[in-house]
């Protein structure tokens, strides 16, 4: 096995899944896995529909062709670009929208392959990131319905992404009012109403999810088992189906403080130190070019992380009680942050367990 790895324990995502969808089908709600932190891999995904996703959602055209072999539907998640719309209707059988222009070509590309390309109408409530302004979704969705190659599957909503507002009972109330408005004034039905992602779930435990919000969009309480609105732990989920791992290529006592004039440190910032004397400093094989640092934890918690550079991850190993020795290998949880830059970088081994 290369290093820096990062591990994937399949059967955890599986157990995370189910947790999450049994939690969910109490409710009535439907579960679209998103497999984008992991980059689509697509055995993560799998675990994923065995755990009982009934869709896969992504938001790269990339990630939907690495995901074209799993019998389920597709999501594309982020609003399409024009120049993806043939790449859309081929890989994903549904797409969030919120733009006329877009939603009219995607009709005439699925018209042109004899397809029909389903999308969800993504409504505004606030966070300011996607969606058309919830004052004016319904006439909005009146506008598309002429187009014969898509089908308005339903409304949705994305909150805390960008202006981190926290989905309430109120705020998707609000969505399901705008669904039925929609369903009135135009005589339709809305199969769909995707009550948006994570951030969603703390309304399931208290009670307060409205009866018609019938989908969620998860991905990091699946990955990592924590929510999103508050940051809590989602109990009997598994924290630590990804890991990520590091092998130490030196290991020496040394200062704690650098010898000589400070000037920049390879990323441009003047580091500070605090002199602790003579400590234990290990260098692992691993930098910024496979991780982001501030997001990964060290398992042992009596290792705490000094700083890296591109390619040296510089660990304090004074206060362990282990004793490391050079070719050890040192594994850390990672935040999403963290497991979104391991999966994206080409320099981390991805190992399947
Ligand atoms: C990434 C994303 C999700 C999943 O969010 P999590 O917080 O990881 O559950 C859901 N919906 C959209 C539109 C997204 O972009």
């Amino acid at each position: 096995m290369g290093y820096p790895a990062l591990i994937i324990n399949t059967a955890k995502i599986r157990n995370n899944t189910k947790l999450l969808v049994d939690k969910c089908k109490k409710h009535n709600i439907d579960v679209a896995g998103v497999s984008k932190v992991f980059c689509a891999m697509p055995e993560a995904a799998k675990a994923m529909v065995e755990g009982g996703a009934y869709m896969l959602a992504d938001s790269r055209i990339e990630n939907g062709k690495k995901l074209k072999d799993i019998a389920v539907p597709k999501l594309m998640l982020r609003i399409p670009m024009l120049s993806q719309v043939s790449d859309i209707v081929e890989y994903f059988d549904v797409s969030l929208n919120s733009e006329y222009e877009t939603i009219k070509a995607l009709s005439e590309k699925a018209v042109e392959k004899g397809k029909q390309h389903k999308i969800i109408l993504m409504v505004d409530l606030g966070d300011l990131r996607e969606g058309v302004w919830h004052e004016d979704a319904v006439d909005f969705a009146g506008s598309i319905l002429q187009f014969k190659g898509i089908k308005l599957l339903g409304i949705g909503v994305n909150l805390t992404c960008y202006g981190g507002v926290i989905p309430t009972n109120v705020n998707l109330n609000q969505l399901v009012s705008i669904a039925e408005q929609i369903e009135k004034k135009y005589n339709i039905k809305l199969e769909v109403i995707s009550g948006g992602n994570s951030s969603s779930l703390h309304l399931l435990d208290k009670n307060q999810m409205p009866e018609r919000i019938n989908q969620l969009r998860l991905g990091e309480s699946i990955v990592l088992g924590f929510e999103t609105a508050y940051g809590e732990r989602i109990e009997g989920t598994h924290r630590d189906a990804f890991t990520f791992a590091a092998q130490i290529i030196e290991l020496k006592s040394k200062p704690s403080v650098p010898v000589g004039e400070i000037g920049m440190d390879a990323f441009g910032q003047k580091p500070v130190f605090e002199d602790r004397g003579t400590i234990k400093r290990a260098i692992l094989g691993a930098g910024r070019q496979d991780i982001r640092v501030e997001g990964i934890v060290p398992r042992d918690g009596n290792i705490s992380i000094l700083g890296a550079s591109s390619d040296h991850l510089i660990v304090d190993l004074t206060d362990c009680q282990k004793e490391y020795k050079v070719g050890d290998i040192i594994e850390f949880d990672v935040t999403y942050g963290g497991l979104l830059s391991a999966a994206t970088s080409d320099y981390v081994e991805k190992v399947i367990v």
